[in-house]
Formats: C-alpha cells, structure tokens, sequence
C-alpha cells in the first residue's frame, strides 16, 4: 500500500490552465536555483508532473544574518494521499511533505482542481543566483 499515487496527466494539465509564474526576483531566484543546486528534489518534483514554474504559491523569507533566502512553495498534485503530512525523502536539502486538503496544516489550499489531488509542500534555503537584487524593504 502507497502512502500517495499520482495522476501526472492530469497535475500537468492543471498546471497548464490554471499556473502563472510570478515575475519578482524572489520567484525567479528560487525558479533558477533550485533546479541547480537541488537536482534530486528537482527531479521529484517532476516525477510528480511539476516544475519550478508549476507552483500556486512561493513564499519567501530572507534570514538576517545569511544571504540565503528560505522559500516555501505549494504545488497541486493530481491523486490520491492516505497519510496526511507525508514525509517523501529527498536525497537534498529540501524538505517535500504531502498534506491533504483537509490538513490542519496551514498550507495553500486555494485550487480550482476536482478531488481527488493533494499539495506538495517544499521548503528549501537558497543562495541569491541572480544578477540583479530587489531593493531592500528595511532602511
Ligand atoms: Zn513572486
């Protein structure tokens, strides 16, 4: 017995019809990192049918004392999953959790797909890979 199955097909057309990266340096920063530095959880992301460019939300939130900047973003997963928090492993530094919608979990759960689905949340520290910075928020 799987803790989850996954419906590829229909997580990639979900994508299609409802994704639209965001354009700011943090989402394109975490777009142009994670598949770099985190090869392995790249590649279960798309064993899945994501992409960095699939997710519904990245959350950002820069550490004072590092140059890293700690992302977490949600995905939508066609499919089913029969423990809630799932820990999926990653041989990386991210961190991969399957939660159901009706988690207590505070995770993104504003998806316009039909059940049976699930979200994927990833949380990873990234350096800054960019040319350019945002303008810094605190004086
Ligand atoms: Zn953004």
């Amino acid at each position: 017995m799987f803790a989850y199955s996954i419906n590829r097909g229909r997580t990639k057309s979900y994508k299609t019809l409802y994704n639209e990266p965001c354009e700011c340096l943090y989402c394109q920063n975490f777009r142009t990192a994670y598949p770099k530095l985190c090869p392995h959880g790249n590649a279960l992301l798309e064993r899945f049918g994501l992409s960095v460019d699939s997710a519904l939300e990245v959350a950002e939130d820069g550490s004072e004392n590092s140059e890293d900047v700690n992302y977490t973003a949600y995905f939508c997963v066609a499919g089913t999953l029969t423990a809630d928090g799932y820990n999926v492993v990653v041989r990386d530094t991210s961190d991969i959790r399957l939660f159901k919608p009706s988690t207590r979990e505070a995770v993104y759960n504003n998806t316009d797909m039909e059940e049976p689905y699930y979200i994927l949340r990833l949380e990873v520290n990234l350096p800054w890979v960019l040319e350019s910075r945002p303008e810094p928020i605190n004086q």
